[in-house]
């Protein structure tokens, strides 16, 4: 399947539902909005309906569509469509509240992604390709190959989801094609500095109070080359913040010398912990984080594992203990 038999569905006349991942990132919500630029310019109806909220830090993404993310009624919007676009996720379990919904909605269901592994959905046309750096670089190909006009807006869109996947084109899945993409957005016209204010530099101030907190809790195992830190419970709320705010926390584990893979613990609802798996070199995180039920990519992967953080913190570093080699030592 290819990006054309992705756009030969999505045609004026349709009712278009797009959605994407629970704590939707810069990808999923770059790409949404991208596409309903691309999508209102061709005269098609389209609704945005996510499983969770955006986050603040997208907020200006919605000002100039307003009414567009319908997440509010989500559930009735979706039964409504007569197309589902899956966006940044290839798999039912990532849509939360929402998968069932959308494995018993009966319309086609197309999928962009860019992550590893086949993943779950009901039938439609897949646009994945895991060498993309991010699904909005996916979104710009088939643009171009669809003959979609790029308009300012989409081009801003698809730019956020490039730089917040690519960590501002500084991971390893900036490619030539990822960067050429990037070059065709900025000629259509997206101000560069102005996506780095709206995204980066418009925190609330408990994003630098929190960040500091959870860098206090550094451990470095430096035989391993084993870095993590750890949520404090109760901090996001002392903070006035939402998970989104620890966006690159974990890339300070990362940053230190010799240190291969990184962690980050956070307590989560439902007496879940997760986990935010980080590598450098060719440790594969998204293996290890699908062995305890999660996913992502061989770099940047995620899981959220059943049980109190003590209990998961242990059994996750013993197993990356053992995945990193060295003198593994058991309690
Ligand atoms: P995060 O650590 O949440 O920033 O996620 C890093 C990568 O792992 C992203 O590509 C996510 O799509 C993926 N990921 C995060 N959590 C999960 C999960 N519970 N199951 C599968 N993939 C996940
Ligand atoms: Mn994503
Ligand atoms: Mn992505």
């Amino acid at each position: 399947m290819s990006a054309l038999d992705v756009a030969a569905l999505l045609v004026p006349g349709k009712r278009i539902c797009l959605t994407t991942h629970v704590n939707p990132d810069g990808d999923g919500l770059g790409s949404e909005v991208g596409l309903v630029h691309l999508l209102r310019g061709l005269g098609a109806d389209v609704a945005i309906t996510n499983p969770t909220a955006t986050p603040d830090r997208y907020d200006f993404l919605f000002a100039d569509i307003p009414g567009v993310d319908r997440s509010a009624q989500a559930v009735k919007e979706l039964r409504r469509a007569d197309i589902v676009v899956v966006l940044d996720i290839a798999d039912l379990s990532r849509l939360g509240i929402l998968a069932e919904t959308v494995r018993d909605c009966g319309v086609p269901v197309a999928c962009i992604d860019h992550h590893v592994g086949p993943g779950v959905l009901p039938d439609g046309p897949r646009f994945v390709d895991p060498e993309a750096a991010a699904t909005g670089e996916l979104i710009a190909l088939l643009a171009r190959e669809a003959g979609w006009p790029i308009t300012h807006q989409s081009a801003r869109a698809l730019y956020v989801a490039l730089v917040t996947d690519t960590g501002g084109f500084r991971f390893s899945n900036t490619r030539p094609r990822t960067l050429r993409v990037a070059a065709d957005l900025v000629e259509a016209g997206v101000d560069t500095e102005q996506v780095y204010l709206d995204v980066y530099a418009n925190a609330p101030e408990g994003r630098p109070r929190l960040l500091a907190e959870v860098l206090q809790t550094l451990v470095v195992e430096p035989e391993f080359g084993l870095a993590w830190v750890t949520v404090p419970p109760g901090s996001l709320e002392r903070h006035d913040v939402d998970p989104d705010d620890l966006d690159g926390a974990v890339e300070h584990a990362r940053s230190i010398r010799g240190v291969r893979m990184a962690l980050l613990f956070r307590e989560v609802s439902g007496g879940r912990t997760k986990v935010s798996l980080r590598s450098v070199g060719d440790v594969d995180v998204a293996e290890l984080a699908r062995r305890f039920g999660g996913g992502g990519h061989r770099k940047a992967a995620g899981v959220a594992i059943a049980g109190p953080m003590p209990t998961v913190q242990a059994e996750l570093l013993q197993a990356a203990r053992e995945l990193l080699g060295g003198v593994v030592v058991r309690a």
